[in-house]
C-alpha cells in the first residue's frame, strides 16, 4: 500500500501519468520512480529541517523549538517510511548504484518501531520519557534546598576540577543518582526497538546498527578489537603514567597498580581525561609559544578567524566559500538573543548554503575548532553533485574524522607560514603539546569503544537486564582499567547517566573517528612530502594533498567506504599504527617514566 502511495505522489507532482500499480509486483521501473521519489522528498524535508533547526539554535524561543521539533519529526517520520518501503525492491533486479541507495534506506534507521501502532506509540513514549528523565536531570545534595541542586553543566565543572576527592566523589555519585529510574524504560525499550529491528530484517537493532558499515555485522566487531589491539599497548601506558600522578597527589584512593578511580579523571565518564593535564604536565612543558596570546595581542577579529582556515583549504586547491557563508554564517555570540553557541557545521540545502555556527573567541581552540568545522563544510560541498542518499560521509566515522584530521594539520609550522609566529620550536618542547592530546585522543579510544560493546550486548540478549550495571562496570574495567569509587549495584543504571545511552546515539562513530584522522593525517602528510615527525606536518599549501582528500570527499558515500578510504590512503583497511606514529616521541618519553613501574591493572 505506501509503495502505492510513493508512486502516486510522483506521478501527480511531474507527470500527471498513468495509475500506479496498486497490486502488481515490485519493478525495476518502480524501483527507480521510488528512489526518484525518496531522494526529491529527502531533499525537500531535509532542507525545511535545515531552515527550522538555524532558526532554533539561533534564536532560541518556544515557538522556534516547536517548528523545529515539527520539521524533524516529518524529516524522521519519512526516513522511516522510505527503509520500510524499500525493503519490497529486495530481489527486484536493478542497477548496483540503486541497488546501494534501497541499501542505505533499510540501514539508516537507528530506531525501528515496531508495526503494531499501540507497541509503536509505547516505544515512542519510552523514548521520549529517557531523554526528559536525562534532560531534567539534576544532583541536589540537599532535597530541602532546591538552590542547591546543580544540572550537567554545574556537575561537569566540579569533576573538571581536580583537587578534593571528596567533593568529587560526592558529584559523580549525585550525577549517577538521575539514572535508576531510567533502568525499566531502557529495557523495554530494547524489546520493542528489537521488535523493529527484526520486522525489518535484521537480528536486533545492534546488528541493525553494525549494518551500516559495508560487511557483515560481525565481520565489523572483528574489526574494532583488531584497531583496539593496535593501539592497547600505547593506552596502557598512558593509564600507567597517569595513574602513577594521581597516586602522587590522592594518596592510596588511587591504587598503586589496580584501575583509576573513575571520578578522578577529569571527566564524570572518564571519557577524556584533559582536565587533569596540569596535575601530570611534564617538566619543561611549555611549547614556548601561546596561541591564544598571539591571537589576543593582535585583537585578531572573529572573521579573520574564519578567512584564515578558508586560506587553509583554498591553500589546498579547494575553491573559496560562497558569498552566503559569510552572509548567514554566525560567528559572534549575538547579544539581545539565546543561541545554542556550540560549534557546529551545517549543509542547509544540501549544495551550496553551508555556514558554520559558532561563538568564537581569540583563542587557540577556537582557532583550531574553525578548521575543523570548515572540513565539514568542504566534505559537504564536495559530495553535492551526488543522488541526494549518497551526501554524506563514506561511513559515519568519516566526517568527525575528516574536521579532526584538517585540525592535526595545525602546527606550529603552519603558523609560521601564515604569519603568526615568527619561528617555530624546536621538536623537544612537543611532549607537553603531545600529551595534552593523548589525554584526548588516545583516552577516548577505549571509551569510545565500551558503550556499543554494551550496548549490542544488551541488543543481542547476552547481558541479561538483571546484570545491566554489573556488565557496563566490567566492560569499564576491561577497555579503560576503571573503577567505580563505590559499589555500584543492580540498583543503579549508570549507562544511563550517559547522554547517548538514554538518547539512543550510536557511539562506534567517534571511536572510527578518532583512529582515521590519524590514519587520513599521515597519508596526507606523506603525499604533501612531509619529512619532519608526524605531528609536526601540515598539508596546507599541498596541492597534491588536496587533490587527494578532494578524491574522497566527492565520493560521498556513494561507494563502499574502503572504496574511499582507498582513494585517500591507498589502503582499503582502517589501521590505527598511525597513531603509534603520531605519539611515537611520547610513547617514548613514557617508556622513561615508567621504569620499574607497574602497567596494566
Ligand atoms: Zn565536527
Amino acid at each position: 500500500m505506501k509503495y502505492t502511495l510513493a508512486i502516486a505522489g510522483v506521478c501527480a507532482l511531474s507527470l500527471g501519468c498513468a495509475p500506479a500499480p496498486s497490486s502488481s509486483a515490485p519493478t525495476a521501473a518502480g524501483a527507480k520512480a521510488f528512489l526518484d521519489t525518496t531522494n526529491a522528498t529527502t531533499l525537500k524535508l531535509g532542507i525545511q529541517q535545515g531552515e527550522a533547526g538555524w532558526v532554533q539554535q539561533t534564536f532560541i524561543t518556544d515557538d522556534t523549538e516547536a517548528i523545529a521539533a515539527r520539521a524533524s519529526q516529518a524529516a524522521n517520520e519519512a526516513g522511516a517510511k522510505f527503509a520500510r518501503e524499500s525493503v519490497q525492491y529486495d530481489s527486484v533486479q536493478v542497477s548496483a548504484d540503486e541497488r546501494r541507495q534501497l541499501n542505505l534506506l533499510k540501514v539508516a534507521l537507528v530506531l525501528a518501531t515496531p508495526s503494531d501502532p499501540k507497541e509503536s506509540d509505547e516505544l515512542s513514549k519510552i523514548m521520549a520519557r529517557l531523554e526528559s528523565t536525562y534532560g531534567k536531570g539534576k544532583w541536589c545534595a540537599d532535597a530541602a534546598k532546591p538552590e542547591s541542586c546543580k544540572n550537567i553543566d554545574d556537575v561537569s565543572r566540579i569533576l573538571s576540577s581536580p583537587g578534593d576527592e571528596r567533593r568529587l566523589r560526592d558529584a559523580w555519585e549525585g550525577w549517577h543518582r538521575i539514572s535508576p529510574p531510567m533502568r525499566k524504560d531502557y529495557q523495554r525499550f530494547v524489546e520493542l526497538s528489537n521488535k523493529g529491528a527484526k520486522e525489518l530484517g535484521f537480528a536486533n537493532t545492534g546488528a541493525m546498527w553494525r549494518s551500516k558499515y559495508d560487511m557483515p555485522p560481525d565481520q565489523f566487531t572483528k574489526e574494532l578489537d583488531r584497531l583496539w589491539e593496535q593501539v592497547r599497548p600505547l593506552y596502557l601506558k598512558l593509564h600507567a603514567y597517569v595513574r602513577m600522578k594521581l597516586h602522587d597527589k590522592y594518596g592510596d584512593v588511587v591504587p598503586a597498580s589496580g584501575p583509576i578511580p573513575a571520578h578522578l579523571l577529569g571527566n564524570l565518564w572518564a571519557q577524556d581525561w584533559l582536565n587533569i593535564y596540569p596535575l601530570v604536565a611534564p617538566p619543561k612543558a611549555d611549547p614556548g609559544f601561546s596561541l591564544t596570546d598571539i591571537l589576543k595581542k593582535r585583537k585578531t577579529q572573529p572573521l579573520d578567524m574564519v578567512r584564515m582556515g578558508e586560506r587553509f583549504y583554498t591553500s589546498l586547491g579547494f575553491a573559496g566559500l560562497p558569498k552566503t557563508f559569510f552572509d548567514r554564517s554566525l560567528f559572534v555570540r549575538p547579544k539581545d538573543r539565546e543561541v545554542v553557541c556550540h560549534a557546529s557545521a551545517w549543509d542547509i540545502d544540501s549544495a551550496d548554503d553551508i555556514r558554520i555556527k559558532m561563538c568564537i573567541e581569540p583563542t587557540a581552540e577556537d582557532f583550531s575548532t574553525i578548521h575543523h568545522e570548515l572540513g565539514h563544510n568542504f566534505y559537504q560541498r564536495a559530495y553535492k553533485g551526488l543522488p541526494v542518499l549518497f551526501r554524506d560521509s563514506a561511513n559515519d566515522g568519516f566526517h568527525e574524522a575528516i574536521g579532526d584530521t584538517i585540525a592535526l594539520s595545525v602546527t606550529p609550522e603552519y603558523l609560521v607560514r601564515i604569519g603568526l609566529l615568527d619561528k617555530a620550536p624546536d621538536t623537544s618542547r612537543d611532549i607537553g603539546l603531545l600529551l595534552n592530546k593523548a589525554l584526548e585522543k588516545i583516552a577516548f579510544l577505549p571509551f569510545g569503544l565500551l558503550i556499543d560493546q554494551w550496548r549490542w550486548q544488551v541488543f543481542d540478549g547476552e547481558i541479561a537486564p538483571a546484570q545491566y550495571n554489573k556488565a557496563w562496570w566490567d566492560l569499564k574495567l576491561k577497555y579503560q582499567g576503571v573503577a567505580p569509587p563505590s559499589a555500584r549495584g543492580e540498583e543503579f543504571f549508570d549507562p544511563g547517566a550517559k547522554y547517548h545511552v538514554p538518547d539512543n546515539t550510536p557511539y562506534t562513530r567517534y571511536f572510527l573517528a578518532d583512529i582515521l584522522q590519524f590514519q587520513f593525517h599521515r597519508a596526507l602528510a606523506k603525499t604533501a612530502g612531509c619529512t619532519l615527525p608526524l605531528n609536526r606536518c601540515s598539508i596546507y599549501e599541498s596541492k597534491a594533498a588536496g587533490d587527494r582528500l578532494n578524491t574522497m570527499l566527492s565520493m560521498g558515500q556513494s561507494k563502499p567506504w574502503p572504496d574511499a578510504l582507498e582513494a585517500l590512503t591507498g589502503s582499503r583497511q582502517m589501521d590505527a599504527t598511525a597513531i603509534l606514529d603520531y605519539f611515537a616521541p611520547l610513547s617514548k618519553w613514557l617508556d622513561e617514566q615508567l621504569k620499574d613501574k607497574p602497567v596494566g591493572w
